[in-house]
């Protein structure tokens, strides 16, 4: 019997039935799905883990990888037919090497994403990539979603910082590509394929991470911006003056502000009285130039007012606020979240026509737009009008997201910047996608996995 398989591969520790020890991986963060498993088992080494894929491919029986389960589209939660495996990678959790030389790592893929920066620094390196869920969420999570967070702007994606991955495949070979090169055109770049394809084409167990050096003086600094219109003249400039040395770019609506403080009081900041802020940090600025650019930023009405954090606690501070706008948004009652990227120059734009379409469509929504604006990635997040019925509202989510996914079609955006698609938008890419688009992922998805039992149901249908 397949149970009793896995739990012999996977030995006493390495698997759990218990419906209450299984409740939050069976949940998804905002509680949005929620699904049922057969077992869920927590291999710790590779071969475990193509072993339980080829167990699972002999029966025909689906596996669904899982990471730190913060994914917020429900790829990594099971379908509620209780016959699908929940593969946790949790416990493989090791960083096998680090060459500080070489600027590289590489990690198993059930490291955190803290682990990993922590791992880098004690090296005095730097590993770029940070997102407000990084002391749960994991690396192969991360890659599997094409991770985004708040240093693309200088360092690019998830995608990004891989040079080499290993992945299980979905007949239970493995495939090592642990390389650590810097140019390799010998072919078609196979990592690629798997990263940002949210466990639907392989289960990523490790993978060989690019590493920076270290930062150096990095300064974090509040704008008040008297309209979102000036982000981007903003941004131009300081990139401008500043040049790659801008680091993060976040735009952050007063709704927002007023959310943390209501919801934690502790993490408030004093923010000036104005309708739109950046938080952006800069590195290695030697003097003061991201002082004085912001002061011409100011003098040349592309700014309306700042605040510079003199050290790191209070930089830690700006962060923390930015960081608790999901969780305080949560606690405003139900939320639509819509990830989507336009072009940079189109940001003021786009959510000036998505605001109004949302509230022509559903008058009273508090519309909380807030995110990696350096990246033209907007959270266009939703919360109910203040008097609606939670359950009214959530069941509003379709219509809404059409709303404003014809806004981001209008403006040649994605309607998903880095979150993914999971079980969220597999409709919805159909919809804005392009059938040449949808048939070659088709084409992908059926060449890795022609019995459709990697994650089936997420990403393509
Ligand atoms: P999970 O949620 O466990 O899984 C996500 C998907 O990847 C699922 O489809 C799963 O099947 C698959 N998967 C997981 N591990 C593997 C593996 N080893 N091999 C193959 N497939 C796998 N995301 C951003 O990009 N930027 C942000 O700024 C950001 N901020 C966030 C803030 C908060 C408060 C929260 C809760 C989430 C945020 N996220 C953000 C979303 C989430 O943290 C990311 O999508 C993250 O990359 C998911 O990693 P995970 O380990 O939790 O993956």
């Amino acid at each position: 019997m397949l149970i009793d398989r896995l739990k012999k591969i996977v030995g006493e520790a390495g698997w759990i039935t218990d419906e209450q020890t299984l409740e939050p991986h069976l949940t998804e963060w905002r509680d949005t799905w929620r699904g049922r498993t057969l077992i869920m088992v927590s291999p710790d080494t590779t071969e475990k883990v193509a072993k339980i894929v080829r167990a699972c491919a002999e029966v025909g029986t689906a596996v669904v990888p899982q990471g730190g389960n913060t994914g917020l589209c429900g790829g990594a939660i099971p379908d509620r037919s209780g016959k699908q495996v929940l593969l946790s990678l949790s416990r493989m959790n090791r960083i096998r090497s680090l060459d500080p030389n070489g600027h590289s790592l590489v990690a198993e893929a059930g490291c955190t994403l803290g682990s990993v920066q922590h791992a880098a620094e004690d090296a005095g390196r730097f590993f770029p990539l940070s997102l407000a869920a990084e002391d749960s969420c994991q690396i192969g999570g991360n890659l599997s979603t094409n991770a985004g967070g708040i240093n693309v702007l200088r360092y690019g994606t998830a995608r990004d910082q891989a040079l080499g991955l290993e992945v299980v495949l979905a007949n239970g070979g493995i495939w090592n590509g642990l390389r650590t090169l810097r140019k390799d055109t010998a072919g078609y770049d196979l990592k690629q394929v798997f990263i940002g394809s949210e466990g639907t084409l392989g289960i990523i167990t490790a993978a060989t991470l690019r590493l920076h050096p270290a930062i150096r003086n990095p300064k974090t600094v509040l704008v008040a911006l008297n309209g979102v219109g000036q982000a981007t003249g903003l941004l131009a400039m300081l990139r401008h003056r500043l040049s790659d040395r801008i680091q993060a770019f976040e735009l952050i609506p007063d709704r927002a502000i007023r959310y943390v403080s209501r919801h934690f009081p502790e993490q408030s900041v004093p923010a000036p009285d104005h309708p739109w802020f950046v938080l952006l940090e800069s590195v290695g600025d030697e003097g003061d130039e991201t002082e004085s650019s912001i002061m011409v930023a100011i003098d040349s009405e592309v700014a309306a007012d700042a605040i510079v954090a003199k050290n790191r606690s209070e930089a830690e501070v700006l962060w923390l606020m930015r960081h608790t706008i999901s969780e305080s948004q949560k606690r405003e009652g139900a939320s639509l979240k819509h990830d989507v990227s336009v072009p940079v120059a189109d940001i003021a734009a786009f959510i000036d026509q998505a605001s109004s379409a949302v509230l022509a469509c559903l008058p009273g929504t508090r519309v909380v737009p807030f995110g990696h604006a350096g990246d033209g990635n907007i959270h266009f997040n939703l919360s109910q009008p203040r008097e609606m019925d939670a359950e009214d509202f959530l069941s509003r989510r379709e219509q809404l997201a059409f709303v404003v996914y014809d806004v981001v079609e209008r403006f040649k955006g994605s309607i998903s910047a880095e979150h993914g698609v999971g079980q969220a938008k597999r409709n919805d890419l159909k919809r804005y996608k392009s059938e040449v688009e949808i048939s070659l992922m088709r084409t992908l998805k059926q060449a890795f996995d022609p019995n459709n039992l990697l994650n089936p149901g997420k990403v393509i249908l």
